[in-house]
């Protein structure tokens, strides 16, 4: 349950003065539901203004505040613009510029004759001082509007700065006082505000140290989670596998393990003979060999006599791992299921039967494998697949069935620095494949101006022409999401214009259905390009794509470019990706790409951007998806991650159970940022 203090901090957005139905949408999308989120909306930066009273003073460019007298107004000739021609106390005449329906407010606003504040841009025009569509127009001569310092918030379509800005100022007003959570030396030394100060100073102005504060907080409920996690599992009782060899020896694969791969079984071999329950990552790139390794791991624990379970994130994967687990224990005995939430009636029934009595000793699915009604007569480990975005610790719990913890393998691919990998997974042990098998083909990696549109295509079309297939991945990153769609929606309609029905369109707002029936066109060959959003980055696997096109490269992260290549080199064939950039480029985006051009190594890609992202970043911009915080930056992860780190492993030792006035504050925190599964480990164990 949580803590009463922080009820008013969940309360749903729409109980602020002036949130109906039609600010709720766009509110949502930025994930604003309740105050808490309104609280931890960050400004992406600040105006500075300065109120000046003779515009002489004042230099283009600037952002001023300035009181004006309504000369004039001077309607639209045509198509052009509404002017308002105004007159500061100094005499200096500036005109106020809209374009559009914005007139009609303008009219209203500045009525000639009349005295008003006006707060924007100060620009040119000819010779005329302009300002086009101020920021801030006052109701009366009387007060001066705006800010000196104004935050400019992240916004959604339907929203505007005045509007985010009032609400997170109502969301204020209900603030409450919480206890520290944060050690007593540690706040003293870093000279940190209290937690509501410090979120009344980042909405006020540029407070590095009310905003590192935050991020800290962030960084620390993080960590402390995860360690309770990890404190909880070394005291949960598993069951101790020794696998006797039988099974693993009927394995007839075609290749031999390389050394990562034969070290990561032994490792966690190690690990599964203990009675602690194992919690391991294996960590490896794409194409490193990762299933191999979890099916060794799998059968360790049929070998002797308990069953084994291995969850895939979507329905695509789950039947693809089951499909080449099945091919690889042919002749071995082992009995291995397929269970997905589409499974339904007389086939499920079956299924589950054989789970209880112990018949099927392998079940791949979806997060369906572990529904409260389905029951396992022996669950004794757990693979996770593609454990890629946070929520680890929500898988964790998944898994707990039945008295013994299993133990659990967690895998993924993506690349990321060891900074944070700590972040991601705590405390996890790591098995890492940092080998490739033998005789990979690298991909032919070029960057490619979109001048060049109409030379891929036509490569799209040679390559086709020979049996192949290609992805063409289009960005689905933009904050207007719709923009994104629409352009992928467009290439989708120019491509299938000159190649016709071969070409398959799949995106992430599509139905799962649909995604999925596209998706298998592609998988089975009926169809020749798939144009795709990101939503390939986890998925498919298709060893006749051997081309992929990535459009306006530069919007993507390095590990997200790097994931999209890996669904290409799956095959013998030599495979080719194709980086389009825009005409102008940033100096940093082209050393990104310069890099995906250089190397294969996702490890090193991963640091690498870190390094080229860490620095310069305004106010700690937030990372979108590649990390599993909101508030904190990179910069900011690297700096006060190894320190929250600390803080929570010295506050495990010393009240594990949260029991003591800071444990009680720590609990608040956890709360707060919604790692409350942290939490509620202390009760189960
Ligand atoms: P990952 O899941 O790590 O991306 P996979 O397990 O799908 O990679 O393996 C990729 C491909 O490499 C598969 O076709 C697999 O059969 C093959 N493979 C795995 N291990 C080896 C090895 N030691 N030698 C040769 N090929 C291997
Ligand atoms: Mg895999």
């Amino acid at each position: 349950m949580r803590p009463e203090a922080l009820n008013c901090l969940f309360t749903e957005t729409d109980s602020l003065e002036g949130v109906g139905p039609k600010l709720k949408r766009p509110l949502e999308k930025l994930g604003l539901t309740r105050i808490r989120d309104l609280l931890y909306h960050l400004p992406d930066r600040f105006v500075e203004r300065r109120a000046v009273t003779d515009l002489d003073d004042a230099s283009v460019g600037e952002n001023v505040i300035v009181k004006l007298t309504v000369r004039e107004h001077r309607s639209r000739s045509g198509r052009g613009p509404f002017r308002v021609i105004a007159e500061d106390d100094a005499g200096n005449i500036l005109t106020v510029t809209y374009f559009g329906r914005a007139s009609y407010t303008a009219k209203k606003q500045l009525p000639v004759g009349e005295t008003r504040w006006v707060a924007g841009r100060l620009d040119q025009y000819g010779q005329m001082l302009q300002m086009v569509h101020p920021e801030h127009v006052s109701e009366s001569s009387a007060a001066p509007v705006g800010q000196l310092c104004e935050a400019v918030y992240p916004l959604s379509e339907g929203l505007t700065q005045g509007r985010v800005a009032g609400l997170v100022q109502q969301a204020l007003k209900a603030l409450p006082e919480l206890p520290e959570w944060i050690e007593t030396g540690l706040y003293d030394k870093m000279k940190w505000p209290a937690w509501n100060e410090a979120v009344r100073e980042v909405h006020r102005g540029v407070h590095a140290q009310a905003r590192d504060r935050l991020a800290y907080d962030e960084l620390f409920a993080n960590a402390l989670a995860l360690m309770l996690v990890r404190e909880s599992n070394r005291k949960q009782s598993g069951t101790p596998l020794q696998g006797d060899g039988s099974l693993r020896a009927k394995l007839k694969l075609p290749f031999a393990l390389t050394g990562a791969q034969a070290r990561s079984i032994r490792e966690i071999e190690g690990d599964v003979a203990q009675q602690a329950p194992m919690l391991r990552l294996l960590q490896g790139d794409v194409g490193a060999g990762k299933t191999v390794v979890a099916l060794n791991a799998m059968l360790i624990a049929v070998e002797a006599g308990a069953q084994a379970a291995m969850l895939a994130p979507t329905e695509i994967l789950a039947r693809q791992h089951h499909e080449t687990l099945a091919r690889m224990l042919a002749g071995t005995g082992v009995e291995i299921a397929l269970l997905t939430g589409r499974d339904k009636g007389k086939a499920r029934e079956a299924i589950l039967m054989g789970l209880v009595d112990g018949s099927i000793d392998i079940v791949v699915g979806t997060h369906a494998i572990f529904q409260d009604s389905v029951s396992y007569r022996n669950l004794a480990l757990v693979v996770i697949d593609e454990q890629h975005r946070f929520g680890v610790g929500q898988r964790l719990m998944l898994a707990r069935k039945g008295r013994r913890t299993p133990h659990t393998l967690a895998m993924t691919a993506t690349p990321i620095p060891r900074t944070l990998t700590l972040a991601q997974y705590g405390e996890m042990e790591v098995s890492k494949l940092d080998e490739l098998p033998p005789g990979r083909q690298a991909i032919d990696t070029r960057v490619v101006s979109v001048e060049r549109m109409g030379d891929v295509v036509g490569a799209i079309a040679r390559h086709i022409e020979t049996g192949q297939q290609a992805y063409w991945v289009c960005p689905m990153v933009s904050e207007s999401e719709n923009d994104d769609l629409a352009a992928a929606e467009a290439r989708y309609a120019t491509l299938k214009e000159r190649f016709g029905d071969t070409v398959v369109l799949v995106h992430g707002q599509l139905k799962p259905d649909a995604k999925d029936a596209g998706m298998e066109r592609f998988a089975s060959g009926e169809a020749s390009v798939l144009v795709a959003t990101t939503v390939i980055e986890v998925g498919v696997d298709v060893p006749n794509a051997t081309l992929m096109v990535i459009e306006q490269a530069e919007r993507f992260g390095l590990a997200q470019l790097h994931q999209l290549r890996g669904r290409v080199g799956r095959g013998s064939e030599k495979s080719t990706c194709l980086l389009l950039r825009g005409q102008q480029l940033s100096e940093t985006a082209r050393q990104r790409l310069a890099l995906m051009r250089e190397t294969q190594d996702g490890f090193r890609l991963a640091e690498e951007d870190l390094q080229l992202r860490g620095g310069g970043e305004l106010l700690g911009t937030r990372q979108s998806g590649d990390t599993p915080f909101r508030i904190a930056s990179l910069e900011q992860i690297t700096k006060l991650l190894p320190l929250a780190h600390d803080d929570a492993r010295l506050l495990i030792e010393r009240d594990g159970g949260l029991a003591g006035p800071r444990g009680d504050a720590a609990r608040l925190l956890l709360y707060l940022f919604e790692r409350d599964w942290g939490v509620q480990l202390l009760r189960g164990g």
